[in-house]
């Protein structure tokens, strides 16, 4: 009967599948003892909080269930898989695999989303579970459990992702409801906007009203603001007028708040009053399934031998692992041949070098501070002076030198033909900029991790 009990709760009080999925479904009955039913959670596939989340949200839902479809009243216990199995001193079984979920129709509804980032092209595997189902807690009862909900961790593994599920869920369970999602360099950007009209006295205002007047507030890679003062300053009164009047906080970083050097203290603090979850690099059998998600979403037919050697040899980052993919079938097209491993070799020699890391070049240098500052590699090697290129120039040279061993003649040639006493000079300055500036170490250092993600 346990199926058709779950089946009744969900369509009686309209759960959605991904909801029924993560809690639901997972649920088992444990033992029964007269009116008294255990319930076991597996908290390797939703964590010790979801067990928390299950009883506040769904505890009551399902009793009613189970009484309607028995005719018996009942009294409900929950219990943790992990202290079910330490009781019986058995091992874990490994559950937690990957879930795989079917795709739906994607509608671009919200042009600030990216339509393809939800929670049903989203998958779960052990490196991220936590992140993804307080992540679906949040979407499903905002401001009610974790409050700010703080997502880290790596360059490319999801956090974006996650957070514009999150949106999405809710725009989609309440089309009225008022979700604003931005970039930390947006946020930045508008605030100085705003301050820079101050001759028109209502830009302040304004942009307060537009932070301030909303339902949730999805900030994402909030390390672009750290060491920023006023942005800094002005972050925190957000904070707390949304906070205050129960509005939901979703923050993404690339560090945990504690490891966040220059985070002024009473900011640490409000990050801290709510859940802070990370996600980490994807394990083999979540690379695959998230392949196999990709070949599905894009109609793809890939030989399974593909998959397993881009699975295998594309590890740290995600946003990798699908690149490769593209690459694989565009070259493909371009030379109308079938995608078969010798392929996929020839597709990504330049990603997998033999001892399995790129080799650090000053173009990939330049490439990559290239478009995080959003100008041309052209831009950074030309004679511009402007400062909005000279600046990430110098921040190349700066690299360069840290990264590789490429001499300071030839680091010159690369970067438009200068001498080795301008490089130096660049170098000089950035270190010097870093001791005071610490946004910019910060930049300094999300930029290594994009050179050089080991
Ligand atoms: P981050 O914001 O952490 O740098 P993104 O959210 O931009 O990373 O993810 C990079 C790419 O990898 C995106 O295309 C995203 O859809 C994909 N991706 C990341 N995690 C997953 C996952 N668990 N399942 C499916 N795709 C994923
Ligand atoms: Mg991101």
């Amino acid at each position: 009967k346990w199926d058709e009990i779950l089946e009744y709760l969900k369509i009686e009080h309209g759960i959605s599948n991904v909801s029924f999925r993560t809690w639901i479904q997972p649920l088992q009955v444990y033992s029964v003892d007269g009116n008294n039913i255990t319930i076991s959670v597996d908290d390797s596939l939703i964590g010790v909080d979801g067990k928390k989340f299950i009883i506040k949200k769904y505890a009551l839902p399902l009793k009613v269930s189970i009484e309607e479809i028995t005719g018996k009243e009942c009294d409900l216990t929950f219990e943790l898989l992990s202290e079910i199995n330490k009781n019986e001193e058995k091992k874990k079984e490994s559950g937690n695999s990957v879930q795989e979920k079917p795709a739906t129709q994607i509608q671009n509804k919200y042009p600030f989303l990216n339509p393809r980032y939800t929670f049903d092209t989203f998958v779960v595997g052990s490196n991220n579970n936590l992140a993804h189902a307080a992540s679906l807690a949040v979407a499903e009862s905002p401001a009610e459990i974790y409050n700010p909900l703080f997502i880290y961790g790596g360059v490319g593994l999801g956090k974006t992702h996650l957070m514009h599920s999150i949106a999405h869920f809710i725009l989609d369970q309440n089309p009225d409801a008022k979700v604003l999602y931005v970039t930390s360099e947006v946020f930045t950007n508008e605030l100085i906007e705003s301050i820079r009209n101050r001759a028109d006295t209502n830009s302040v205002a304004e942009f307060r009203k537009k932070y301030r007047n909303i339902d949730v507030l999805l900030i994402d890679d909030i390390q672009f603001i750290i060491g920023k003062e006023s942005t800094q300053e002005e972050f925190f009164h957000t904070f707390n007028a949304l906070h205050e009047s129960k509005k939901q906080i979703i923050i993404s970083s690339d560090k945990p708040p504690k490891d966040i050097e220059t985070l002024e203290e009473r900011l640490r603090s409000r990050f801290e009053w709510g859940l802070t979850v990370d996600i980490q690099s994807p394990d083999y059998e979540t690379r695959m399934a998230i392949l196999k998600k990709k070949e599905e979403l894009d109609g793809l037919s890939i030989d399974d031998e593909v998959m397993k050697y881009i699975a295998t040899n594309v590890k740290s980052n995600i946003r990798e692992l699908e690149g490769a993919l593209t690459q694989i079938v565009a070259r493909s097209r371009l030379i109308n041949k079938k995608v078969d491993v010798a392929l996929a070799e020839e597709a990504l020699k330049d990603l997998i070098s033999p001892n399995d890391k790129k080799d650090i070049t000053v173009e990939l240098i330049i490439g990559i501070v290239a478009e995080h500052f959003d100008i041309s590699s052209d831009d950074i090697i030309s004679s511009k002076k402007s400062r909005n290129i000279a600046y990430p120039r110098q921040i190349c040279m700066y690299l360069c030198r840290t990264l590789t061993e490429i001499p300071l003649k030839d680091i010159g040639n690369k970067l438009g033909k200068r001498d080795h006493t301008t490089i130096i000079h660049g170098i000089e300055k950035i270190k010097k900029d870093m001791e005071k500036d610490s946004s910019l170490k910060n930049t300094i250092d999300v930029l290594m991790k994009k050179i050089n993600p080991q």
